[in-house]
């Protein structure tokens, strides 16, 4: 299994240990010539979506990476990611891969309670440890968007086709369980 991990910013390193960890290659992307490999996930790490979108396109591998999102490549997208995949970012024009239904509030839990942690149920995998940094939440999902978790009323876990966002970080946590499935996702893809 070869998992191809967004690398120009951000926290891939973390995503990728745990994928070694669980028997998994990874390819990491930093230029438009390493989206010519063949994969068969993507992870779309946090961080800092307003660079990572900027980085996408001035490197040449947002149109690219678009069109395999679109054609059914399995995702999964942590923090900063879903807001790359968001259609709608609340407040702001600056939209980037929008192949998800879905708005999101960026900074969502203000500047006080900007980080915190929690363990909280998740659909299918039931009780797992989230870390926020910083993170959205999901204020607005259309009805093919499958609502995963929500914490204190706000979503933040979803799935939608191949694609799957969450607003925590589980490659931060010692929880494996949703990078397991991840990769049986892609197995099954
Ligand atoms: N606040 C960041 C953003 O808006 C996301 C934070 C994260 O990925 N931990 O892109």
């Amino acid at each position: 299994m070869k998992i191809a991990v967004l690398a120009v910013q951000g926290a891939f390193i973390e995503h990728e240990q745990k994928l070694k960890k669980l028997g998994a290659s990874c390819v990491e992307l930093r230029k438009a010539e390493d989206l010519k490999q063949s994969y068969d996930g993507l992870i779309l790490p946090g961080g800092e979506s307003t660079v990572q979108g900027k980085l996408l396109r001035e490197l040449g591998m947002f149109n690219t990476l678009r069109d395999q999102i679109l054609s059914g490549l399995p995702v999964l997208a942590t923090c900063a990611g879903m807001i790359l995949l968001a259609d709608h970012i609340e407040g702001d024009p600056t939209v980037h891969f929008q192949t998800m239904p879905v708005t999101v509030r960026r900074n969502a839990y203000g500047r006080q309670l900007g980080s915190f942690h929690t363990v909280h149920d998740l659909k299918g995998l039931g009780e797992i440890p989230m870390t926020f940094i910083r993170a959205p939440y999901i204020s607005q999902a259309a009805d093919d968007v499958e609502v995963l978790a929500a914490v204190d009323g706000h979503i933040v876990a979803v799935r939608c086709k191949n694609q799957t966002a969450l607003a925590f970080h589980p490659e931060l946590d010692e929880s494996d369980a949703l990078h397991q499935q991840f990769l049986a996702q892609c197995k099954n893809a």
